[in-house]
């Protein structure tokens, strides 16, 4: 392979981009005494992205080998078209965000053989060419596994389109199957032509990916008679205690409920402080505690109460023995609700981790947070979904006791597909 790449270079310069490489073996019997033959596509990097399909500067170039015979399994029949197919998604996705100037026509995907396009700057192309390789990836490992009726199998332009827009926005791979798969249960092969009406149902298919509390935003009264009690439990920083001054002031200010407020946090004390602050303004009273006995009594002194807020501040996630103080604490509250809060700021691996180090403590609901901060909301979809809660409220900036909503399934399906004027 060294060599043959060496004979690259030669021929075509430090500029050679190389499409495609394989390694087969020939002649001999039984695998012994076959040559291994070292084939590899390579163009100069100006000529990519010219064509709609990557084609070789020159015929592609064998380099016998004879030592070693391997048998190397040789790629799937399907290859080319699919580079071809979703290079063009690809190229009708870099159109769409950079429109040509009017006299130069558009590239669609079915186009064969097309205008040249606009000549992309090298960051964008090699996004696309990023783009291109991983869903060549994605889609030959699915025929693999799955065999060539499944489910990319007559798919139409349109719905790979959406289908590709979702790959881009991080939703993962088995959640945009699942996804386009329904999309094509429930519309007809003249509906599917229709863009408007496929990225509406994508749409409507996402939202139902969400699961939701119905109950956010409002208190239904207690199965037992107590006042809601509500704990929101997350690592340091994801916005708990900003969270809390909202809901006091939602509860408060526009239910007319009596809130008590309980904080446990003895070790961040300027986060005590912070929340006494919204406590004088909202003008409800603080309790803080540092142990169960103090926190069942805290409670007791709310009963009059019509929601209980606790705020959980200042435990570590990565202290084991913090968690089991904090699981404790928790269970010492006895509430209806524990909100597991999440900050959009951070990376799907972070997040599962989180929720994985807090499953300690039983929740049934996440918040997001910073959703003004997000990364992907692809992302926030993928860890609502793994981790099978229901989002009951998102935050969108750092004002109490504004920037607070209860999830809602549409919204954020919405956000996800990239329209961020979702009221
Ligand atoms: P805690 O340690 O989890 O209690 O986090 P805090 O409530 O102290 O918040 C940490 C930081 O995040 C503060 O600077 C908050 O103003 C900020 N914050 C909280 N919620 C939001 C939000 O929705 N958007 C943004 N951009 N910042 C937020």
């Amino acid at each position: 392979m060294a060599e043959a790449l060496a004979l690259v270079r030669r021929d075509l310069g430090t500029s050679a981009v190389v499409l495609h490489t394989r390694t087969f073996s020939q002649g001999g019997f039984l695998g012994i005494g076959a040559k291994q033959i070292v084939e590899i596509t390579a163009a100069h990097r100006k000529d990519v992205g010219r064509e709609t399909r990557p084609s070789p500067a020159r015929p592609p170039r064998t380099q016998p080998k004879p030592d070693r015979a391997r048998s190397v399994p040789t790629p799937e029949p399907m290859a080319g078209d699919l580079i071809r197919r979703t290079y063009a998604a690809a190229a009708a996705e870099l159109n769409r965000k950079n429109p040509p100037p009017a006299d130069r026509p558009l590239r669609t995907p079915a186009a064969s053989p097309p205008p040249a396009p606009p000549a992309p700057t090298a960051e964008p192309l090699a996004d696309e060419m990023r783009a291109v390789k991983r869903m060549v990836q994605l889609m030959m490992r699915r025929q693999n596994e799955q065999g060539p009726t499944k489910p990319s199998h007559g798919m139409t332009d349109t719905l790979f389109d959406q289908y590709v827009s979702l790959i881009e926005r991080e939703v993962a791979e088995e959640l945009a199957e699942e996804v386009i798969d329904k999309v094509r249960q429930l519309l007809d092969a003249d509906q599917m032509q229709d863009e408007a009406r496929v990225r509406a149902t994508v749409l409507k298919v996402l939202a139902k990916q969400i699961p939701t509390d119905a109950g956010a935003g409002k208190l239904e009264p207690t199965a037992d008679g107590r006042p809601r009690t509500i704990a929101l439990i997350g690592p340091t920083g994801v916005g708990k205690t900003t969270t809390i001054a909202k809901l006091a002031a939602t509860f408060k200010l526009k239910l007319g409920e009596e809130v008590g407020l309980i904080t446990m946090d003895t070790y961040r004390i300027a986060a005590v402080d912070q929340l006494q602050t919204y406590a004088n303004i909202i003008g409800v009273p603080l309790h803080v505690v540092s142990r169960p006995d103090e926190m069942a009594r805290a409670i007791r002194r709310c009963a009059g109460c019509g929601v209980i807020l606790i705020d959980t501040a200042g435990r570590s996630q990565r202290d084991d023995a913090s968690l089991d103080q904090l699981k404790e604490m928790v269970a010492a509250a006895d509430p209806h609700e524990v909100h597991l809060v999440l900050s959009s700021t951070c990376s799907q691996p972070v997040l599962l981790d989180t929720v994985e180090r807090f499953s300690k403590i039983p929740t049934d609901r996440i918040i997001f947070t910073k959703l003004d901060e997000a990364i992907s909301f692809g992302v926030l979809l993928n860890v609502t979904r793994k981790v099978n809660k229901r989002l009951s409220y998102v935050t969108t900036g750092q004002e109490v006791p504004h920037k607070i909503t209860p999830g809602r399934s549409a919204k954020l399906a919405a956000l996800v597909m990239g329209d961020q004027n979702t009221s």
